[in-house]
């Protein structure tokens, strides 16, 4: 089956791109991905994708492979849509739904992206793949290598979590511990490619990763019935996810599958307040983000001192009337604790970040009480064990004294 792809084009200067080779940046800048959506449009319609098997891979025709047979999956499954009524009631907004991205394989919604750049990278010959990583990425990178039976490098801060640094090395990578954050572990891995070592598969370096990200958001309009909500709030480091849907919003809206004269949702991009690259831009009106210094945050996902993707980032926000906001340290982590608390959903301390940063918004008014949002869980708490201990230690031990549980006897 042929895909749908016209071409490849640089966001620095329009310049066109052929498809089905190897594609990595042009002037600095990422390279997105065309479709012909007038013929996608006549190959299937909405009715149809909706129902088939519910994995990312039922938007084919919004993807990029050729054939079938290229596929490299783990089980990709389309992730759940929770009403969260308890969280929604002590933040004070009408209807909030957390979309449940630790649901995908490797407990990360870095999946997506990766399952589509591996696909891709294989087909066109790839056989040794290299990313940076503040966490997520690499664990999902490893595993998708492994699955397509490549070799893989990863290079991540020494602080990153156990976990990440962990299963990235189970998974098979090369893992490497590097004195610094994650735009210097880039810089040897942009070096290491330059060099014929290995492809660079950072974020938005290459264009397929973004391509599996943008399903986050053709399926959150499938599940509230082919409509979007008010607000997102998405946790943002490199800031494929924001990118990712706004462009599924912009082809939804091309192939008339949402309705027309719809409004695109507000776009918040949420960090924390160690590491706000993004929110500084924003105040400043500025058209990219500086690189922060000494960057910190228990929310590893958004430890990303300067995005690579700054532009792109600031064009969503500025073009849906979001906003890039950033939730203080504390507030992240137990915003983190309520929501898994409250609704036991297990989320991230970057999605504790886009609470906080909801909670504050909707008592200075930013955000009206009434507004349908929608937030995203990115990551497992489970991968978190550092940031879990931090609650656990106020577990009370009890030994097997029925007294001690507060128990009558
Ligand atoms: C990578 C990551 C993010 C940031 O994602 P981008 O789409 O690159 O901005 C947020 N949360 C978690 C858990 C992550 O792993």
């Amino acid at each position: 089956m042929p895909n749908f792809v016209t071409h490849l084009e640089s966001t620095h200067d329009g310049t066109r791109l052929t498809k089905n080779t190897v594609q990595t940046t042009h002037g600095d800048q990422p390279i997105v991905v065309h479709y012909d959506l007038p013929a996608v449009g006549r190959a299937v319609t909405r009715t149809q994708v909706a129902a088939r098997p519910a994995t990312l891979w039922k938007w084919r025709e919004l993807l990029p492979y050729e054939n079938d047979s290229d596929v490299v999956t783990l089980g990709e499954n389309q992730t759940p849509l929770l009403c969260c009524p308890r969280l929604a009631a002590r933040i004070g907004v009408r209807k909030l739904w957390i979309k449940d991205e630790s649901m995908l394989p490797t407990g990360s919604f870095k999946a997506r992206g990766m399952a589509l750049a591996v696909t891709m990278a294989k087909a066109l010959g790839i056989t040794h793949v290299a990313a940076p990583t503040a966490g997520n990425a690499g664990g999902a990178l490893a595993a998708y290598a492994a699955r397509a039976g490549m070799q893989c490098t990863v290079l991540m801060p020494e602080d990153t979590p156990i976990v990440n640094q962990l299963e990235a090395a189970a998974y098979g990578a090369r893992a490497f511990l590097v004195d610094g954050l994650i735009h210097q572990c880039g810089a040897i891995i942009k070096e290491g490619a330059a060099r014929g070592l290995w492809f660079d598969m950072s974020t938005m370096k290459e264009p397929y990763r973004l391509e599996g990200k943008k399903t986050m958001g053709l399926e959150l309009c499938e599940q509230l019935g082919w409509r979007l909500p008010d607000a997102i709030l998405y946790p943002t480091g490199g800031g494929t996810g924001l990118i990712g849907m706004h462009k599924a919003f912009a082809e939804l809206l091309a192939l008339g599958w949402l309705e027309i004269g719809t409004t695109l949702p507000r776009m918040f991009a949420c960090q924390a307040e160690g590491c706000a690259p993004m929110v500084h831009a924003f105040l400043q009106k500025a058209e990219r983000a500086q690189l922060v210094q000494n960057a910190t945050t228990k929310a590893s996902g958004l430890r990303v001192p300067k995005p690579f993707a700054d532009m792109l980032i600031l064009q969503c926000l500025r073009e849906t009337g979001g906003a890039a906001l950033a939730a203080k340290e504390p507030d992240l982590m137990r915003w983190f604790r309520d929501a898994m608390a409250l609704e036991g959903i297990a989320v991230c301390p970057e999605t504790g970040a886009c609470l906080a940063v909801l909670h504050d918004s909707v008592q200075n008014g930013r955000i009206h009480r009434d507004t349908e949002v929608v937030v995203f869980n990115t990551g497992a708490a489970q991968k978190y064990v550092e940031a879990l201990q931090t609650p656990l230690q106020s577990l009370r031990r009890a030994s097997i004294d029925w007294h001690a549980l507060g128990g009558q006897s």
